[in-house]
């Protein structure tokens, strides 16, 4: 049966357990929320998402707090705006943000916290904390610009289970680590990016990705990695034709927004000058350009003198795992129904 909470005035119909975030979301309410992520469920830990329920006394935060029905929620009352305000100017204290300079300017959860709030500068006096990690092979971490949501850390341990990232030393001295201190790069990290995917803020980003776009210049294209068999689902993010970055779609099967370091940051071997783009024959112990016919005939001969010479169980194909699967059927049926052998593989299959 179809529950419903009243948020600002405006009646919201829900079914099943969700919480008061989730339902505002659904109804076009912004909440501020920075620890909060789809995939990795309610944290409470940033504080940002904090609502008025009527018969509460204390205010309450809205991605743990599980809907019932009847309840009557504001999210922007004074009381609440100034709460969220204190939180976001703590959070900008801790840190160092110059968004004029971030690769996540325009695409940033705090810095549209921050807009909400209508923050102009931070309350507090900022301290720089540390230098930027940039050991790692495709990532750059960035403490000061990290709002310790603990994201990342979830991702590492709970999705990717590769339980390189925890928070380290305490107080305000708290931080992020690899490996119990490491530089990323002499860490355990696998550089697959899961923790880039997630985080709110500019404290994670691709390396290949700074200085080649602005957010706002950006096209999002989505299309299937070309690695391997799987199928990852991707969201190629261009600024003209080039590739920028490339991200996970979240929610889309069968990655959930998921990618491996080759479908993350293995892109730009499109762009390698030593591709080809031709047949080529070898021909006295060198290769020469051929067009398709002539690749082709000459493959065809080869196959019929072999057929003729030893029979078709002398032929085998190995279908690539980077094929599609109508493309490793039509193999199959090449070799079984054109040449006669059976002998088919997939080289994902050993
Ligand atoms: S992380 Fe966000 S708030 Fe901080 S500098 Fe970058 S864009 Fe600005
Ligand atoms: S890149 Fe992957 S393995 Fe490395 S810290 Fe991030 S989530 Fe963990
Ligand atoms: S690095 Fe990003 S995801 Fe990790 S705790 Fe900091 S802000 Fe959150």
């Amino acid at each position: 049966m179809s529950k419903t909470i009243v948020i600002n005035g405006k009646e919201c119909a829900f079914d099943g357990n969700k919480t008061v975030l989730q339902i505002a979301r659904d109804n076009g309410f912004y909440i501020p929320s920075l620890c909060y992520h789809p995939k990795l469920g309610p944290a409470s830990k940033c504080r940002v998402c904090v609502v008025e329920v009527d018969g509460i006394r204390n205010l309450q935060t809205s991605c743990s707090l599980t809907a019932t029905d009847g309840m009557i929620i504001t999210t922007d009352s004074p009381r609440v705006l100034d709460a969220q305000r204190m939180v976001v100017n703590l959070l900008l204290a801790n840190g160092n943000h110059n968004c004029m300079i971030c690769e996540r300017n325009g695409d940033c959860e705090l810095q549209e916290a921050a807009y909400h709030l209508g923050i102009e500068l931070p309350a507090f006096i900022v301290e720089e904390r540390e230098d930027k990690d940039e050991s790692g092979a495709f990532i750059v971490r960035d403490v000061n610009k990290c709002i310790q949501c603990g994201r990342c850390i979830e991702a590492c341990n709970r999705l990717v289970v590769n339980e390189v990232l925890d928070f380290g030393f305490r107080g305000g001295h708290t931080q992020v680590v690899c490996d119990g201190n490491k530089p990323m790069g002499e860490s355990t990290c696998v550089q697959c990016g899961e923790c880039v995917q997630v985080c709110p803020v500019g404290a994670l980003i691709e390396k290949k990705a700074i200085g080649k776009a602005r957010s706002w210049e950006i096209t999002k294209i989505r299309t299937t990695c070309p690695y391997c068999g799987v199928g990852c689902q991707q969201e190629l993010h261009l600024k003209g034709d080039q590739i920028v970055r490339v991200k996970g779609v979240e929610g889309a099967k069968p990655n959930d927004g998921h990618l491996c370091v080759k479908g993350r940051y293995g892109y730009d071997f499109i762009y390698s000058k030593e591709r080809l783009t031709t047949p080529l024959i070898k021909k006295n112990g060198k290769f020469e350009e051929a067009t398709w016919d002539e690749a082709l005939d000459l493959v065809a001969d080869k196959f019929k003198q072999i057929i003729k010479e030893s029979g078709p169980d002398a032929i085998a194909c190995v279908s690539c795992a980077r094929s599609t699967n109508e493309d490793s059927f039509y193999m199959q049926k090449l070799f079984r129904a054109a040449i006669g052998t059976n002998n088919i593989d997939h080289c994902a299959r050993t």
